[in-house]
């Protein structure tokens, strides 16, 4: 049983220390959230896991973590600066600004007949139903920021950007990886780290915010290879990849992105679908994007070419020093690869893995508990050390020494700041897999009592067995 709404892991994440509202002392800000000790390390084994598999457990795929502030050029040839732009819709009633993809349009209209459906007054505010709404218009969604001491507001010299996605900063350093690793295409490049967007509706937790993290690997291929195919093949792994984290297959859906709707590098995109709306009636509304898998076409490194020309043999990017083709030693060609680019967020990652682990049992007293079933791989703390009695210095030293002699091999904490009953049930809340509970017995036989999170089981098993024992089980 999945969480029944966001709202549930809202307040789970600030009850337990996973995700606190940002800056809360001064009011909030809007979308932003801060990850508490128990996020932070959720984030992390999230991240490491990505890592692991696009990078360690392949051959094809190298790492890099480039500049979040890059050269302005790169944002002006990337198209950024002119497209990367999100409509927005004013209602002259309550004030709300609004994206007009998320408007309650007529159905069969498609988003490109919004201007002529306000102006006929078929499109309602979403907050106040009135139909008095401005026409679109178009907001740059990068963030600015000005370079250097002697920067002032309105010098163009100056003006730099916070990146909005991470791929950019690795399509500029393609030759820099393929020569310095000697690779040759087929080949992919991952990067992982914060964009920022300057969203006009951030929302929903930390579904949608205006900083966030990103997962983002370009894959780069034959022009003449079947992109279609591969970006099949991408969409079959990454699902594989989120089922291994947890997410049920019955949460994840395949959206074919329309070809009026595709970036502007984009011929085809297929975005993994999740369902973080499961109360909501209306089924096709309950889905939300996780990830986006795209045919990014050659588009992005000619772009960034010095010697790239288009149709009438004018250089596209009179700027760059560099030219970026690749040449194919046993076909003795020169081409600009093509790229697969599988893009997905960290924040929404993390969010669908909540709702998917979260889960509710009764106990014997009739009382509800919450479990967060996470797999083991993602559980913030695979072991809590608990001694039943903390006034007992004998109990506590075993606890205490028990944690320290597992730390090498587990995340593992001491924790004796309750009952034995309130301290399970806090550990089942936060998703860890296993409770050691050190009592008088303990003292005498030199084991410790295992009880299993989903199951509720106990076992008792010898001090000295215990870290090979947990790891192994860890494993299941
Ligand atoms: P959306 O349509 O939801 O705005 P997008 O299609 O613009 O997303 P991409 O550019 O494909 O998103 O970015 C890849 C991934 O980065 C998304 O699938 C999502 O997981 C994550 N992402 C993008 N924007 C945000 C955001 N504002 N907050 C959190 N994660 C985001």
């Amino acid at each position: 049983m999945p969480a029944p709404n966001i709202d549930t892991i809202v307040s789970l994440a600030k009850r337990r220390g996973f995700v606190f509202p940002s800056s809360e002392v001064y009011g909030g800000l809007g979308s932003a959230w801060d990850y508490g000790p128990l996020g932070v390390e959720l984030c992390n084994n999230v991240k490491q896991s990505w890592w692991r598999w696009i990078v360690y457990d392949r051959d094809d795929i190298e790492g890099i973590d480039s500049s979040i502030i890059l050269n302005r050029l790169v944002w002006q040839y990337s198209g950024h600066e002119s497209t990367f732009h999100d409509p927005f819709v004013d209602c002259r009633e309550c004030k709300s600004r609004l994206r007009p993809d998320k408007l309650d349009l007529p159905e069969d209209a498609k988003a490109s007949d919004v201007a002529d459906l306000i102006r006929q007054k078929r499109v309602k505010c979403s907050n106040c139903q009135s139909t008095d709404l401005t026409e679109p218009r178009l907001f740059n969604m990068m963030f600015r920021t000005m370079l250097g001491a002697a920067a002032v507001e309105d010098d163009p010299t100056s003006l730099a950007y916070l990146r909005p996605e991470t791929a950019q900063g690795i399509f500029i350093n393609f030759l820099n990886v393929q020569t310095a690793m000697r690779r040759k295409v087929p080949f992919g490049i991952a990067q992982l780290g914060k964009s920022f967007r300057n969203e006009i509706t951030p929302g929903n937790f930390i579904l949608r915010t205006r900083e966030f993290e990103q997962m983002e690997m370009e894959y780069f291929v034959k022009p003449d290879a079947e992109h279609s195919k591969l970006v099949d093949e991408w969409v079959e792994q990454y699902i594989e990849w989120f089922k291994g984290l947890g997410i049920s297959g019955d949460n994840l859906q395949l959206h074919e992105v329309p070809a009026e709707e595709l970036a502007h590098y984009s011929k085809r995109t297929v975005d993994i679908m999740y369902r973080y709306f499961p109360e909501r009636p209306e089924e096709p509304r309950q889905w939300e994007e996780l990830m986006g898998i795209a045919y990014r076409t050659d588009f992005d490194l000619r772009s960034h070419s010095s010697k790239a020309v288009d149709g009438e043999g004018t250089r596209i990017n009179p700027d760059s020093t560099e030219d970026l083709s690749y040449f194919d030693e046993t076909t003795k060609q020169r081409f600009y690869p093509h790229v697969i680019e599988p893009a997905a967020g960290v924040n929404r990652t993390v969010l669908a893995v909540l709702m998917d682990a979260y889960s509710e049992k009764t106990n014997d007293k009739g009382e509800t508990r919450v479990i967060l079933k996470l797999v083991p791989k993602l559980a913030p703390i695979k072991a809590a050390i608990l001694p039943l009695a903390k006034n007992k210095p004998e109990i506590v030293g075993m606890a205490k020494a028990i944690k320290r002699s597992l730390q090498p091999v587990l995340r593992a904490v001491y924790d004796d700041t309750g009952g034995i009953g309130k301290l399970y049930a806090r550990q089942d809340e936060i998703g860890t897999p296993f409770c050691v509970t050190v009592d008088h017995q303990s003292l005498e036989d030199e084991a410790v009592t295992v009880r299993d999170r989903d199951t509720w089981e106990q076992e008792r098993i010898k001090v000295s067995d215990l870290a090979e024992h947990l790891q192994n089980r860890l494993k299941e």
